[in-house]
């Protein structure tokens, strides 16, 4: 069965997730990927199909949490604005808890990001 990955980035970071999305994207291809609004539609400007959720501030990083709760997600790529101040601070560490609580993995930075994937995907190519 295809593995699913989350991807979300803040805006600070968005163009770091395009990077790495096209870094990745022989293994990425061969996964379902799901991530935030705004995320999902940078990233589908590399060609990749990617399933939609709310952008983050709206609701789109709980959902990703329900997710990961309900065991419907593989891996999630989460690259955090470390300097920025977030309303929806309070889904950002949800979601981290709930990856923490049924033993998700979540990479918050490229080179873990990296590993994640591989690890995940390296038995599809
Ligand atoms: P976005 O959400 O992809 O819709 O910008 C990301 C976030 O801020 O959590």
């Amino acid at each position: 069965m295809k593995k699913t990955i989350a991807l979300i980035a803040h805006d600070g970071k968005k163009p770091e997730m395009v990077a790495f999305v096209k870094d990745h994207i022989e293994f990425l291809k061969k996964a379902h990927l799901v991530a935030t609004g705004t995320t999902g539609s940078y990233v589908k400007q590399t060609g990749l199909e990617v399933e939609l959720k709310l952008s983050g501030p709206m609701g789109g990083d709980a959902q990703i949490a329900a997710l990961a709760a309900e065991g419907k997600v593989d891996g999630i790529i989460f690259f955090r604005d470390a300097l920025g101040k977030h309303a929806h601070e309070p889904d950002i560490q949800m979601l981290m808890r709930v990856c923490d609580l049924y033993n998700v993995p979540l990479a918050t930075n490229p080179a873990t990001g990296s590993l994640i994937i591989e690890g995940l995907l390296e038995d599809e190519l």
